[in-house]
């Protein structure tokens, strides 16, 4: 193992070189198929995991079930002091964390660091929320009667995450699940088992110095058969699935099926739009950053972008003379903005989508191809040049409009009114996230109104990746509908009772119904 992969393992508490047990539930143990956690910026291998074989997850499932019947019955406030202990030991390590996201990843150290900050934010707020996670006491038409809306903790929450936020996306859901008071198991991306095992490790910390099982949060590493099979399992009251509409779609289709709960946070085709009295130094800078970084591997990163044609080819310019200055680097050094794909397969992708856009006709303005003589150790990295596509027209039920290439291809197109653009906007399948760039408080309102963006997310002079927890995260029509994060997120981890009492010496039916002989 080089030194650069070993001391980040290290100091992030993963033993270098070795095969690591990939469930726990309370204990450590793995048997099932070998899994590889390779670097996307080198190539190298930095750690065999052993995945969950059938027995363990239903060990694991067994487990996280009885640890949902004890840790419900303490009281939530309680819980929330568990959770300010876990984020004291994530802010302990976070730039560990941060570098091993980085490391195993491949998106640069401060966004890395800024995922595990994400986790840290969610679970302060969770610790708020274990004291504001209140019913509410509803007028009764009967006299001596009272409603109550009663929120209890739900049971066994799943998280299914995907690779491109291997902590982050985690912490979203175990901070709320675990402040309602259910026992939460995740199955992370195999491509990103070592990010799992490292905040698993620190979570477990945690819970066994408070005496809670570990089965609170469990861990279940595999690969597609392993997220099967928690998914059709009826141990599981709630799914929250974060990954492509493919299988989203799958998911989604299983868990009602058995009438579960399923959390659907699927793929993002956003769109910046800009109008021409934007303030271009703010919205170049933005949707360079919303494109480019994280190699377009964020659900949020801009992919469209719809420009006024009164600043089209000033702004076009710019943008370009920025792409122009990035250069593929090793993620774990502070200067580099680009990193790689995660993995080889995505490369596979970029370029299928590029040949695309040229079968197309549309103009490549800026890379279109790989990078070639990398110098050791980058070589052997899935390094792909962030790309600007011109297509002949937009036609948004076109593939390079309507499909979400999750690498740095950005398509522009030129537009004369907001509404055409506004329709742009709309007319994909998905509804992730979309900006709006504007001094103008009509073009605001138009915006995020009933004809506006129709968005889960609907930014003005703000860029479409990069979200703050407070508010609900996630996005309408294929990206799901689901929200995560902050909110009224939290009501979705718990079950709700409504719950008539009646004080009074009278049984009186509602309506005014009488059944009396
Ligand atoms: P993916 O769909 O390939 O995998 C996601 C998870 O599902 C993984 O844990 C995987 O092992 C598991 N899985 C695969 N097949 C399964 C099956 N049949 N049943 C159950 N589980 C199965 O996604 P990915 O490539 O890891 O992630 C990229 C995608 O995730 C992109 O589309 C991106 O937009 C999306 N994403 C969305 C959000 C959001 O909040 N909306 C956030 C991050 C990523």
């Amino acid at each position: 193992l080089s030194t650069r992969a070993s001391t980040v393992l290290s100091a992030a508490g993963i033993p270098a070189d070795s095969e690591l047990p990939g469930v726990y539930h309370g204990e450590w143990v793995g048997s099932g198929d070998i899994l590889e956690s390779v670097c996307p910026t080198t190539g190298e291998v930095l750690a065999r995991v052993l995945s969950a074989s059938p027995h363990e997850l239903n060990t694991a499932l067994e487990r996280s079930r009885d640890a949902y019947t004890t840790f419900r019955l303490m009281p939530a406030p309680k819980r929330g002091e568990i959770l300010r202990q876990i984020r004291e030991a994530l802010a302990a390590k976070r730039d560990e964390l941060g570098a091993l996201v980085s490391l195993e990843m491949g998106k640069i150290k401060t966004e890395g660091s800024g995922e595990v900050q994400e986790f840290i934010d969610i679970a302060d707020y969770a610790v708020g929320l274990s004291r504001m996670m209140n019913g509410r006491m509803v007028a009764s038409e009967r006299p001596g009667h009272s409603i109550l809306e009663v929120p209890n903790p739900l049971g066994v929450v799943a998280v299914l995450s995907a690779f491109n936020f291997p902590v982050a996306v985690y912490g979203w859901n175990l901070a709320l699940s675990l402040a309602a008071g259910n026992a939460t198991l995740w199955k992370p991306s195999p491509s990103t088992p070592l990010c799992s095992i490292a905040v698993t490790k620190i979570v477990a910390g945690v819970l066994e110095k408070n005496g809670v099982p570990g089965a609170v949060a469990g861990l279940v590493i595999g690969d597609r058969n392993v997220g099967e099979a928690v998914v059709e399992s009826q141990d599981v009251d709630m799914v929250s699935f974060t990954g492509s509409e493919f299988v989203g779609r799958q998911v989604g289709r299983v868990v009602q099926s058995r009438f579960g709960k399923v959390l659907l946070e699927l793929g993002g085709n956003n769109a910046a739009i800009v109008m021409p009295d934007a303030d271009l130094d703010l919205a170049v800078p933005a949707v360079f950053f919303g494109a480019v970084g994280t190699a377009g591997q964020r659900c949020t990163s801009t992919r469209r972008l719809y420009l006024h044609r009164d600043i089209a080819p000033a702004f076009i310019e710019r943008l370009a003379s920025l792409y122009a200055s990035v250069r593929p680097g090793d993620p774990l050094d502070q200067s580099t903005l680009l990193g790689p794909l995660h993995t080889r397969a995505a490369v596979g992708i970029y370029s299928d989508a590029v040949d695309r856009l040229r079968k197309q006709g549309a103009q490549i303005l800026t890379g279109g191809a790989l990078y070639h003589e990398l110098k050791e150790p980058l070589d052997g990295g899935n390094f792909v040049m962030p790309t600007i596509a011109i297509p002949k027209v937009v036609e948004v039920k076109d593939a390079v409009w309507s499909q979400e290439t999750f690498a740095p291809v950005l398509c522009i197109g030129v537009f004369d009114e907001l509404d055409q653009a506004i329709a742009w906007n709309n007319g994909v399948p998905q509804g992730l996230s979309s900006s709006l760039w504007t001094r103008d408080l009509r073009n605001v309102g138009k915006w995020i109104g009933p004809a506006g963006s129709d968005a889960g997310i609907v930014n003005v002079n703000v860029g479409t990746s990069g979200a703050e927890i407070g508010a609900a995260f996630g996005g309408n029509k294929s990206t799901g509908w689901g929200r995560e994060s902050g909110g009224d997120a939290w009501k979705q981890y718990v079950r709700w009772s409504a719950c008539t009492v009646n004080f009074s010496d009278d049984a009186p039916l509602a309506q005014g119904v009488q059944f009396s002989t």
